[in-house]
């Protein structure tokens, strides 16, 4: 149910990102008047851009590109009157009635005797269903490195609910669902901004954020992304990295203490609400050859460690002329999320390894969800929620 993924994520993500230009310089600058944004509409990057200084119909809805999967040699397509398209969904390239089987070719992709091969292809028809998944908008198949990417063109709001499905469910109260649906929509919009060059804006994984495939029903959920609609938290003009995990613990942890980039926003703060978290409190053994595999598989060290120690929360480790000085964010990502729950705790060393004493689920920056949680129990609204978790980023109304 929650995320605790360690990476570029929604819960472990580098924080900053790409450095670039504030948002409204970027349009505003003379090769931007319609550039990019106008070759791109109607993507998610160019709503953002449009929709960020102006109004447009209350109804709009854009587009994100979420990559489903991008490690397969072929894919074989079901369901009525298939249609290949061009990958800019202007120009049909074949038709295929009820099947299928699209193969990597090269670079790009190919489907003998319905079309030749293509750098990209978009797919439509009625009940259309990729290995038996059916996508949630557009089809579209790529050809890549290491297989076909498979890219579901889907509209951001759809995303965005089942984010919100996936990382909390309908039994959660309204407003810690509110708080996790602008979250989901700014840490989405960020993403979009950022690969901007790439062929796709988000994985549907932890790796980006949770996202429930399967059907959502009419509730809670729905109706968290309908009273949110187009809200975003922003920071000096850009979607703020709205980065959130399971439980704190008890203290949110910074962006620096944790990822090494400092965010304004993210920041270390109590949260007295999150006390109620399940498995909030753990220890985990470390054996010393584990520790060691770790570090060798990481390139760290080549050979055996020589001895351990601890100063000010920090491991300090010696092999042969190297000594390394590990925070606990950087132990955890080394060994894991499985073995290391969350990214603050304090570490033990002892003959045969390692001890590890911490609180909470997850990286613990930005919104504690069952902080969130509490505070929604306890009266608070969703506003009052994402500014206590994400101080000093403000709350846009971006369509
Ligand atoms: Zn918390």
């Amino acid at each position: 149910m929650f995320p605790d993924a360690s990476g570029r994520d929604a819960t472990g993500a580098s924080a900053a990102g790409r450095q670039r230009e504030p948002l409204d310089a970027w349009l505003l600058g003379p090769q931007n008047q319609c550039g990019r944004a106008c070759v791109r509409l109607p993507s998610c990057l160019s709503w953002v851009v449009v929709l960020w200084l102006s109004a447009p119909p209350a109804a709009a809805q854009h587009e994100i590109r979420l990559l489903l999967s991008s490690n397969a040699a072929s894919v074989t397509l079901t369901g009525r009157e298939l249609r290949v398209l061009d990958d800019e969904g202007e120009q049909t390239l074949g038709r295929a009635g009820q099947r299928l089987v699209v193969c990597r070719e090269g670079e790009g992709v190919a489907a003998k005797g319905v079309f030749d091969p293509q750098p990209a292809v978009r797919v439509t028809g009625e009940d259309v269903a990729v290995d038996g998944h059916r996508p949630l908008g557009v089809l579209e198949i790529r050809g890549g490195r290491g297989g076909l990417w498979l890219v579901d063109r889907l509209p951001l709001e759809e995303y965005v609910a089942r984010v919100v499905e996936a990382e909390m469910g309908g039994g959660w109260p309204l407003d810690a669902l509110k708080a996790q649906a602008v979250a989901a929509r700014s840490f989405a919009l960020r993403r979009c901004l950022q690969r901007q060059e790439e062929a796709y804006d988000l994985v549907a994984s932890t790796s980006d954020q949770a996202f429930a495939r399967g059907s959502i029903a009419e509730g809670r959920v729905r109706q968290a992304v309908q009273e949110t609609f187009g809200e975003v938290l922003a920071f000096e003009g850009f979607p703020a990295e709205a980065t959130y995990s399971a439980c704190c613990g008890g203290r949110t942890g910074s962006a620096e203490e944790v990822f090494g980039e400092k965010v304004p926003y993210l920041r270390s703060n109590p949260d007295p609400y999150c006390a109620g978290c399940p498995g909030g409190e753990w220890q985990r053994r470390v054996a010393r050859a584990e520790l060691e595999k770790a570090l060798v598989r990481a390139g760290r060290i080549r050979g055996k460690l020589a001895r351990c120690d601890t100063d000010a929360g920090t491991l300090v480790c010696h092999a042969g002329d190297a000594r390394l000085e590990l925070r606990p964010a950087e132990l955890r990502r080394l060994l894991g999320p499985a073995l290391v729950p969350a990214a603050r705790f304090s570490i033990k060393v002892e003959k045969t390894g390692l001890v590890l004493v911490g609180r909470g689920r997850g990286h613990g920056v930005g919104m504690c969800q069952w902080g969130a949680r509490g505070m929604a129990e306890q009266g608070s609204e969703y506003r009052e929620i994402l500014r206590r978790y994400y101080p000093g980023a403000e709350l846009r109304k971006m369509y």
